[in-house]
């Protein structure tokens, strides 16, 4: 392995990523060189709002994120067949010869958020370094998502880090109570530091969201989720794909007529509205 040059922390500012800020603010653990926020513009304004809150804690404490960002993601699923179908989101649709709910490929995050990760990277550091050095990137993975932990070894000169497996695997942060940093003790540290819980973090229209999602969107956000329902109906026919028609929701109904109340009901009974604690994680934090 090359010798490690710089720390880069990826960050979604939901749970699991702002915990990693939080926790470095705070001297629990060591602190990245940089940290960056790929924003592709539609985040949910739960998440602008807790930047905004988050942000002036952090300063306080050192810690600045950079935020990248040079594509909205609305305009480029919108524009997907003028784009030459490139970057495509996880779009729902059932397959003909299996009649099974299936996923276009998801092309989005690599392109859109490793992609701009690893362009930083190049800025700070240049090709010719990057040739002899590593790289650790940062994500924000508790200990309950281990299964989301990807190989180590992710390219030519990055390695993923995950901080939050790394203190409970090591037990490296002395004195630190919370040394198990599952999505409830990420969230219990917030509640200890005297901070609001961070958001859901991840675009509001991800395919990969799961039914509470789509329930708290409707309830808390009605102009984002009648953003989503006109999505929904955009892309229901994309022209000259082989496959379709697509939709958001992996029920493969239209969002704006699914009766999503029902739907979770199916799923978890009567706890449905207790179960949401929102979120995920990796580059795309879904
Ligand atoms: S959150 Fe979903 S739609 Fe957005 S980049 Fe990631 S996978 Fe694609």
């Amino acid at each position: 392995m090359n010798e490690v040059v710089l720390d880069v922390a990826s960050i979604g500012f939901g749970v699991q990523s702002s915990t990693i800020l939080l926790l470095a603010a705070n001297d629990i653990i060591e602190r990245p060189d940089y940290s960056v926020f790929v924003d592709l513009k539609r985040e949910s304004i739960e998440v602008y709002d807790y930047i905004e809150y988050f942000k002036p804690y952090l300063r306080e404490r050192g810690i600045e994120v950079q935020t990248y960002s040079t594509v909205d993601i609305l305009d480029h699923v919108l524009n997907y067949e003028t784009n030459d179908r490139t970057s495509g989101i996880p779009l729902w649709f059932i397959a003909p010869s299996t009649g099974k709910v299936t996923g276009l490929n998801r092309q989005c995050t690599f392109d859109f958020k490793i992609a701009s990760v690893e362009k930083t990277i190049r800025q700070r550091l240049g090709q010719r370094q990057l040739k002899r050095h590593s790289i650790r990137v940062w994500q924000g993975i508790s200990t309950d998502e281990l299964g989301r932990c990807k190989a180590l070894y992710t390219g030519k000169f990055r390695i993923n880090h995950y901080p939050l497996i790394d203190i409970y695997a090591n037990i490296t942060a002395p004195g630190n109570r919370w040394v198990n940093y599952s999505r409830f003790n990420c969230i219990e540290a917030f509640k200890k530091a005297g901070l609001k819980t961070p958001p859901k973090s991840s675009c509001i229209f991800c395919p990969f969201h799961d039914i509470l999602y789509w329930i708290h969107l409707r309830d808390t956000q009605p102009a984002e989720f009648e953003l989503c329902c006109q999505l929904d109906e955009a892309i229901r026919n994309y022209k000259d794909l082989e496959y379709g028609p697509f939709y958001l929701l992996k029920w493969c109904i239209p969002l704006r007529d699914a009766d999503l109340d029902k739907l979770a009901y199916k799923k978890f009974g009567n706890d449905a509205k207790f179960d949401f604690e929102g979120c995920n994680s990796g580059f795309c934090f879904v």
